[in-house]
């Protein structure tokens, strides 16, 4: 099977420049420059004219939820999301039932995915306060790395206790992204605000209880366990200004230590409450519009690494009440590339630096093998986006499962057109192909 992609705009390695690519069966074979027609014969000729053709997105953050939380989502739903927008590969985060904290339950979720993940994919692997001696058992060609939830009681994998943390950092051989709060100040704030407010505080209360505060206190640990350790350290979700302070310069440090941010907290900020409410209720929580401006500003600039989701889905019914009662998480999968295309259009950062916050870090990072490219020689996951293409979020194109989004109603000018998934259409004209199974990543 020859395919050509003919006359997009490709934006890749920095650069942004008119040409078309020749794919064959699962790969990229050629990238030709310019407006010449390759003079070849092609069994499909997709017209990418007026498109920008990128590579497709690695998402390094989603909680898919499966195996055990399925009324909310599962790896069929949210791999359908996941084409749509554009994402050719994801890494699944270890808090569903059970938890993937022992090789025989990330062992099952490889073979769940094999059966229903419509695009690329990989599982990270859970930290508790004890079982670190099976990190020498893990295979470093098979997942992204190490997950830990450090002084965060994010589905019981509370890691807290000092000694276990050393003995983390001390043993990974691997990348160990951190979700970083400090429990005893949001249980301290949390007190105080049930005080205040009563038992279950508006949500226009949650960045005062998951505090700014707690947020530095457990980065500004990590940061120092990995600079002690030599730990290839990567912050999840960063989300304050005063956090940017604790990152060491990008080039100065190997194993670098390296920082993520959503399309949440770039997008929105605590004005936003009153109109979304507990919609946009995640943790750590979206903070001051100073806030967000300072993650924009490092993203712009370079400071921050990478772009993921964090997606995380949650029934409608499970996001009502207030700091309490309401679950924490939203899904943002199917919408992340379009929405941070809005902020291109709002000069926040460039399309080339999109790709590389999208694209080439995550792979770069976690030292993905032939993806996260528009290069001869890797796989063909691709996504042709159109600019000036407005549409409106109506429920009945969300492909999630929990079948709500916090962008319903939002008109977008950007649309995902297509999405190539080793070399493979996965989504086209609104609908993904869901015969198409995707392929585990390899690394290193
Ligand atoms: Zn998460």
């Amino acid at each position: 099977m020859k395919r050509l992609i003919l006359h997009g705009t490709l934006v890749n390695d920095a650069n942004k420049f008119d040409g078309s690519v020749i794919v064959e069966d699962s790969k990229i074979t050629k990238i030709v420059e310019g407006n010449t027609v390759p003079n070849a014969s092609f069994d499909e000729v997709i017209d990418a004219s007026g498109c920008f053709v990128l590579p497709g997105l690695i998402d390094d953050h989603v909680h898919f939820r499966e195996p055990g939380l399925t009324a909310k989502a599962d790896i069929d739903s949210e791999s359908r999301a996941a084409a749509a927008g554009g994402v050719t590969t994801y890494f699944d985060m270890p808090n569903c039932v059970p938890q993937t904290t022992t090789l025989e339950a990330l062992d099952e979720k490889f073979k769940l995915a094999a059966q229903k993940s419509h695009v690329n994919y990989s599982f990270f692997f859970g930290a508790t306060n004890d079982n670190v001696d099976l990190f020498s058992q893990l295979d470093v060609h098979r997942i992204p790395g190490i997950k830990l939830f450090m002084g965060s009681s994010t589905g019981n994998m509370l890691v807290d206790r000092r000694e276990a943390l050393e003995k983390i950092f001390s043993t990974a051989q691997m990348p160990i992204m951190v979700h970083c709060e400090d429990t005893d100040i949001i249980n301290r704030n949390m007190a105080e605000a049930k005080r205040l407010y009563g038992d279950d505080p508006k949500v226009t209360h949650h960045p005062e209880i998951r505090s700014v505060e707690a947020c530095y206190q457990s980065t500004r640990l990590a940061v120092e366990l990995a600079l002690k350790h030599h730990a290839q350290l990567h912050i999840a979700h960063l989300t304050t200004a005063k956090e940017l302070e604790l990152l060491p310069p990008s080039s100065s440090l190997l194993p670098p230590i390296t920082a993520e941010v959503t399309p949440s907290h770039l997008y929105f900020c605590d004005r936003d409450y009153n109109a979304l409410g507990t919609r946009i209720k995640c943790n750590p929580a979206i903070k001051s519009a100073a806030d967000r401006d300072a993650l924009r500003q490092a993203v712009a600039d370079g400071r921050i690494a990478v772009i993921g989701t964090d997606h995380a889905p949650h029934l409608l019914e499970q996001k009502e009440g207030g700091c309490c009662k309401a679950a924490s998480g939203m899904p943002m999968l199917q919408f992340s590339l379009v929405t941070m295309l809005e902020l291109v259009d709002k000069g926040v950062l460039t399309i080339e630096r999109l790709v590389e916050l999208m694209c080439h870090r995550p792979a770069d990072l976690f030292g993905v093998r032939n993806r996260g490219y528009l290069r001869e020689g890797y796989q063909a996951d691709i996504v042709i986006v159109r600019p000036n293409a407005a549409w409106t979020v109506t429920k009945d194109v969300i492909q999630s499962k929990c079948g709500w989004s916090p962008m319903e109603n939002h008109t977008f000018l950007w649309r995902v057109e297509q999405t190539l998934c080793n070399g493979h259409t996965v989504y086209k004209d609104g609908v993904v192909d869901t015969n198409y199974i995707g392929q585990p990543v390899q690394f290193r």
